[in-house]
């Protein structure tokens, strides 16, 4: 589908659907234009009847007689500047294009407030690209059979730049949600390297990869102990951008990236293993982040690293009470092998410190503390600098994914991660589980280092459809990233 700004400003009269984004008010004072004639009458008369205001999230869709629109679909956005605006406008265009696609129509007029605004045509460009989000590709045959992708979407006073940033961040995600619903028998931390090997090729990006072998060699214990119950062996994935001009940062984004977690020998109960193919989405979340980034073509350098594994029950597992020594030489006492996550990102985060970047941002759906903690739709924020938190929480703002900073400071807390035989335990007590996790994790970055740890657990896998989120692997963090490389 291309998005293209209208270059008049008004409605070209050959347009199959209208979508009318409009802000609060009453239905008298609902802003039509630029519907004109009987159209605009029909509309206002519907409006008025069915006494809408244009309050946030609520729309009506009107089937129209004429002789080439066929449906106007009206969309509150709530009042003017209030707060989640934006979200509103991506869950608008969204199910613009969406209907548009489930009724055949090819040709998408959208009429949105402010759009000359680059951040605001950003977001109706993201929420217009996932409105085509669809993951049917090992169905024989759809039931949605009359989806069709639309061929155009004219944004009437568009802002150029802010279209092609939300349709490269779009897309980006949709990426990210092809790579994270794709099951364990199909990416395994092998397929997950070669698919970044891919993206790099693709991208010209450098790219190094490591097997289990050199994995070992390179002091990962921890890392390296949590594949060693798969037949599938891990694999260590690091991609880097380096723009064409002057750079003043050098940020990684750490992704954890278990291609399927069983738990290992402290195996999952059934209810809780299944969606466990989604434990790779912090992975899958940072390889969208640099295809974005280098697609926009960022003036941040960008390292992504990836930390690959599966974590089996077998023979060869880890086990509850092994002592293992990270990169950095901290040993870890098992105490659950279910608590794999942090193992993978301790070592990975001692490689990234070593590369000395300006920043750390690590993703990873780390811990089930951190869903009960903040529900299925907020992500959890710790970080070691606040400035560095700042910039996160402004960019999800921008981008409409909800992250909440959490405590760090607890020193009563910290002592549940202590051990008696080494130097950390990799899991403490259930109550506040997400911090220590963060806790956890801070031990492997290099103190001096602006580190930021998120945790998307609960938020990687929608159940229900809601917003701009259709049923599987949501793709939620990736824009987070992104825009915050682009307010850099
Ligand atoms: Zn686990």
């Amino acid at each position: 589908m291309l998005i293209k700004k209208s270059e008049t400003g008004f409605l070209p009269e050959s347009l199959e659907v209208i979508g009318m984004l409009v802000n609060e008010a009453e239905p008298e004072n609902v802003v039509l234009d630029p519907l004109r004639g009987e159209i605009r009458d029909f509309c206002r008369k519907h409006v008025i009847n069915e006494h809408f205001y244009g309050k946030m999230g609520t729309s009506i869709l009107l089937h129209v007689s004429g002789d080439t629109v066929k449906y106007v679909y009206i969309h509150g956005i709530g009042k003017k500047n209030e707060a989640l605006c934006e979200n509103a406008i991506r869950t608008g265009a969204f199910n613009v294009v969406r209907l548009a696609a489930k009724k055949g129509c090819s040709t998408i007029a959208l009429n949105v407030p402010c759009a000359e605004d680059k951040v605001r045509s950003r977001s109706i460009a993201e929420g217009s690209i996932l409105g085509l989000y669809k993951f049917n590709k090992y169905l024989a045959e759809d039931k949605d059979d009359t989806f069709k992708e639309p061929r155009e979407l004219i944004v009437l006073n568009g802002n150029e730049d802010g279209i092609n940033e939300g349709t490269v961040l779009g897309e980006a995600q949709c990426y990210v949600r092809d790579l994270a619903n794709e099951p364990g028998n199909i990416i395994n931390p092998q397929v997950l390297s070669a698919k970044a090997l891919a993206l790099a090729d693709e991208l010209s990006l450098e790219c190094e990869i490591w097997n289990e072998e050199r994995i070992r060699n390179e002091k990962m214990e921890a890392y390296y102990s949590v594949g060693r119950g798969s037949a599938n062996p891990p694999r260590f994935i690091r991609l880097t951008y380096t723009p064409k001009q002057e750079f003043k940062e050098h940020v990684v984004f750490v992704g954890k990236g278990v291609t399927f977690d069983s738990g290992g020998l402290n195996i999952k109960p059934a209810e809780y293993m299944l969606t466990m193919k989604g434990d790779k989405s912090g992975a899958c979340a940072v390889l969208g982040a640099i295809r974005a980034a280098s697609k926009l073509k960022l003036p941040v350098k960008l390292s992504v690293i990836i930390a690959a594994a599966e974590n089996m029950p077998g023979g060869n597992s880890f086990r509850p009470d092994d002592i293992l020594r990270a990169r950095n030489g901290k040993t870890i006492e098992i105490n659950n092998t279910d608590a794999e996550g942090r193992l993978t990102l301790a070592d990975a985060l001692c490689y990234a410190s070593e590369l000395n970047p300006d920043k750390i941002v690590d993703i990873a759906t780390l811990t089930g503390a951190c869903a009960v903690a903040l529900g299925s739709s907020t992500g959890g924020l710790f970080t070691n600098n606040d400035e560095l938190g700042e910039k996160i929480i402004a960019a999800s703002k921008s981008s409409g994914e909800r992250f909440w900073k959490m405590p760090m400071d607890d020193a009563n807390l910290r002592k549940s991660i202590k051990s008696s035989f080494a130097d950390l335990s990799n899991c403490g007590e259930r109550y506040g589980g997400a911090i220590t996790a963060a806790m956890f994790l801070e031990a492997f970055v290099e103190k001096d280092i602006p580190w930021a740890h998120l945790d998307i657990a609960g938020i990687d896998f929608i159940k229900k459809p809601w917003s701009y989120y259709v049923e599987g692997a949501s793709g939620f963090g990736m824009r987070t990233l992104a825009s915050l490389l682009m307010e850099l």
